[in-house]
């Protein structure tokens, strides 16, 4: 009886090694540690090898672009100047950008900066704009939202500081990362292709002002 269970427990052990192995190997090949080479590269590849506008230093302690209150409550709609100026969070289905499916280029609501693709929109469900990634991470901030007894990461425009959503963890390949924004941050622009996308996001970043 000993000897039977011996052996049971060495071959219970030998095969939970086996299979063990093999499971290891197969997450690491599903591992989405790294982007293919082909994401989104029509549209970023000008953004991450160009350098910025002129108008557009990151490296101070002041967004680049400042406007008074007065103004922002000029240039923006009500709900606009809510979110984008006040850190609000917009109707989730009832707000224009949702369900858009059109080709085109989203630009900061606060300041035209080109922030977001539609090749990298996605349907995550939640009634809210979904990118998995931002056309370029230098014109994207980050800062950490604890309000509302969560603790989550905000986005905002790296230019202008409007508020655009935040960012989770639970996205699609390729990146495992979902941008969740709100629509009334954001301008929409459309375009005929990801080509003519890239010809407009190579227009800002050539802009000296
Ligand atoms: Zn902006």
């Amino acid at each position: 009886m000993n000897h039977l269970s011996r052996t049971t427990i060495s071959i219970t052990a030998l095969l939970s090694l086996i299979v063990g192995g093999f499971l290891i190997q197969f997450s690491m090949a599903d591992e989405p540690n790294t982007l293919p080479e082909s994401i989104d590269e029509t549209v970023s590849e000008c953004a991450s090898a160009c350098g910025l506008p002129s108008h557009v230093d990151l490296g101070g302690d002041r967004f680049p672009v400042l406007r008074s209150d007065a103004e922002w409550q000029e240039r923006l709609t009500d709900i606009q100047y809510e979110v984008a100026r006040k850190q609000g969070t917009e109707r989730p289905f009832a707000n224009p950008y949702n369900d858009n499916k059109e080709t085109g280029l989203y630009r900061c609501v606060g300041c035209d900066t080109p922030l977001f693709s539609s090749t990298t929109k996605f349907d995550s469900g939640t009634g809210w704009p979904s990118f998995f990634t931002p056309i370029d991470k230098r014109t994207i901030g980050e800062t950490r939202d604890v309000s509302y007894g969560m603790t989550r990461v905000e986005v905002h425009c790296a230019v202008c500081g409007s508020h655009q959503g935040h960012v989770f963890s639970d996205g699609p390949e390729p990146t495992g990362l979902r941008y969740c924004i709100n629509s009334a941050s954001l301008n929409f622009e459309a375009a005929e292709s990801a080509d003519a996308i890239k010809k407009l996001v190579e227009v800002w970043y050539s802009e000296a002002k």
